[in-house]
């Protein structure tokens, strides 16, 4: 058995496809075009490539976007001036602080003082409280771009066993509410599980975002699952790769994401959607 890949660089392609229509469709009616703020502050060079792919991206789907480059001695209280003054400003509809921040600035100060209604991210505790109680309004992008994937599988996720592997804000526990949303049956592992191999072993669908390099071995793997691998590790020969062991899982999963090439655009992609979301509301 071979997995079907999930490619997310062509389904990334489709939703900015799509997105872009109704962009067209706004500036045809003489409305604004959907506007983005990002924030970068200081000089991570892993932050300095995401932020760039999310500026192109904007630029491809016919976004405003507003670029702000902040030198890594910016204060606190200078960045939560810049977010007052973007919250209240119409032309831009989402708010993104790229994390990490330098460690003079308390990231979750940052993201409170993003107005819920921009936090395209998603990470402000509201839209996370939304997403607990089954309201969701902003969920978080790589998430919810994994749901937008898992769609396009034509699985039903209701009653499937799902194994989460990492419980972050930003992966692990999201994922979690979005799939318990969808009914499937949830297990959420992290640094303190044990015998991580059994659980992963019970799971009809894995979703793996730890950040260790192929650390989900291939036999752990039940056959005919679906494998997520949101894990983006560059190892020492430069070369990018997952947190699963990826020929050997392929061999026994029913479908599967590469990386890159996988989760990763779906991130861009969905981000996009959440601004267009706000744009078309306001
Ligand atoms: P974090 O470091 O914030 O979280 C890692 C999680 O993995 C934690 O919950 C941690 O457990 C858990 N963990 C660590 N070691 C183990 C282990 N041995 N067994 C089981 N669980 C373990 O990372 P992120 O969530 O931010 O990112 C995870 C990965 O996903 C990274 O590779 C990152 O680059 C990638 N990523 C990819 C994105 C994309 O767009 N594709 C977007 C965001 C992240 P504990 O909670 O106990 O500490």
């Amino acid at each position: 058995m071979s997995a079907n890949i999930l490619d997310g660089k062509a389904i990334a392609a489709e939703v900015r496809a799509a997105i872009k229509a109704q962009v067209d469709e706004r500036i045809e009616q003489d409305q604004l075009p959907p506007g983005l703020a990002v924030i970068l502050v200081g000089e991570n060079p892993a932050s300095q490539v995401y932020v760039r792919n999310k500026k192109n991206a904007c630029k491809e789907v016919g976004f405003a976007d507003f670029a702000y480059d902040l030198p890594a001695t910016t204060t606190q209280v200078d960045l939560l001036a810049l977010i007052d003054e973007l919250n209240a400003n119409p032309e831009v509809h989402g708010i993104l602080v790229q994390l990490p921040l330098p460690d003079h600035i308390n990231p979750e100060t940052v993201i409170e003082r993003i107005s819920p209604a921009k936090d395209v991210d998603g990470f402000h505790p509201y839209n996370v409280g939304r997403l607990a109680t089954r309201m969701p309004k902003l969920a978080p992008c790589t998430p919810h771009g994994v749901m937008t994937m898992l769609a396009k599988t034509g699985i039903e996720l209701r009653g499937l066993n799902a194994v989460v592997v990492g419980a972050s804000n930003i992966v692990g526990v999201p994922m979690a509410l979005e799939l318990l949303n969808a009914r499937a049956t949830v297990t959420i592992c992290h640094s303190a599980t044990k015998d991580l191999p059994a659980k992963i072993a019970e799971a009809d669908l894995v979703v793996v975002g730890v950040g260790i390099p192929n650390m989900v071995k291939g036999d752990w793997i039940k056959p005919g699952a679906i494998v997520i691998d949101v894990g983006i590790n560059r190892l020492d020969n430069g070369r990018l790769c997952g947190d699963v062991e990826f020929e050997s899982a392929k061999a026994r999963a029913s479908w599967i994401t590469p990386v890159p090439g996988g989760v990763g655009p779906m991130t861009i992609a969905t981000l996009l959607e959440n601004t267009l979301v706000v744009a078309q509301a306001s």
